[in-house]
């Protein structure tokens, strides 16, 4: 017996490394007017590390990695992650932190050894430090990192792209017409250095998590059917908003797997570009 276009496009898209949860999510994927990106983990292999560690006057490179390490412990973002691999590479002791909270998006509080740490985007600052301003704008991701609510350093981190992220954009725009769309919650200098590598015009920085949900609706109502491809961290519910929404399967947070329409299995770039062609296929052999 032959398979119904659908379900065979289905299962050819399963050998490209994209599970497709329905028949109807496959023939929504036909119909994609524009892709947007999230940028950490997403365009970027989401293995940042940190590249420079500036203290404040009174503070040291290890009082200041040992303290964010320790504030960023329990956090699931990849941001997190490297500053807590730095600190282990240089030996250095990570404490458990106390009274953990983290803000999507802003980032991270916690009570290390008695003192506040908080480690987060320089944009909650009304005057970032020079490090990080100057960080930003040669295209890197600053933290800042306060020691009772005073400035004690700056964090800067860097991540590559994927090396299948320009030849997707270009893909996508001659599948679609459109060029994707970045949005993030990094700041403009970081999104637009790995805009100008990804080939990607349209670029909406300094993104809070409503902010995205925001800009997809905005999207859509520019543009028609939006495509929101992510890693689940703070973009869920822009996800949740756009026509359909695709994880990243490796790095994607249970959550993003489990409400995304599609998964991207090995988080290849390339297979979003693939798997639309083939639902288009499908479509004209239903028809
Ligand atoms: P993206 O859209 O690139 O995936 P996010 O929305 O996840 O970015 O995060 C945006 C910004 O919020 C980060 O660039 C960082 O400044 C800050 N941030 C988020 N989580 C953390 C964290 N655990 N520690 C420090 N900063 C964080
Ligand atoms: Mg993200």
């Amino acid at each position: 017996a032959t398979m119904p276009p659908l379900l065979s496009a289905i299962a050819l898209a399963g050998r490209h490394g994209v599970l497709v949860k329905s028949a109807v999510v496959m023939e929504r994927l036909a119909d994609v007017d524009v892709v947007a990106f999230d940028k950490t983990g997403t365009l970027t292999d989401g293995t940042p590390r940190v590249a420079a560690v500036h203290p404040a006057p009174g503070h040291t490179v290890e009082e200041l990695l040992r303290l964010a390490a320790a504030t960023e412990r329990r956090s699931e973002h990849p941001v997190a992650a490297a500053v807590v691999a730095e600190a282990r590479a240089r030996g250095l002791d990570v404490p458990e932190p106390t009274e953990f909270t983290s803000t999507p998006g802003r980032g991270v509080r916690a009570l290390v050894d008695g003192r506040t740490v908080a480690v987060g985007s320089p944009a909650l600052m009304d005057s970032p430090p020079a490090a990080a301003t100057e960080a930003e704008a040669a295209g890197h991701t600053a933290l800042v990192v306060l020691v009772d609510d005073e400035p004690a350093g700056v964090l800067v981190l860097t991540d590559r792209i994927r090396s299948a992220t320009a030849g997707a954009v270009t893909a996508l725009r001659q599948l679609t017409g459109t060029t994707p769309v970045l949005l993030t919650g990094d700041n403009a200098g970081a999104a637009g250095h790995l805009a100008a590598q990804a080939g990607i015009s349209e670029v909406h920085a300094g993104l809070l998590p409503e902010d995205k949900v925001e800009r997809v609706r905005a999207l859509q109502s520019r543009a028609g059917r939006v495509l929101l491809a992510g890693d689940g961290v703070n973009d869920a519910p822009a996800m949740a908003t756009a026509d359909l929404g695709v994880a990243m399967g490796r790095r994607g947070s249970d959550l993003a797997l489990e409400t995304a329409d599609a998964v991207l299995v090995r988080d290849d770039l390339a297979a979003l570009p693939a798997v639309i062609a083939l639902a288009r296929r499908a479509r004209r052999l239903v028809q």
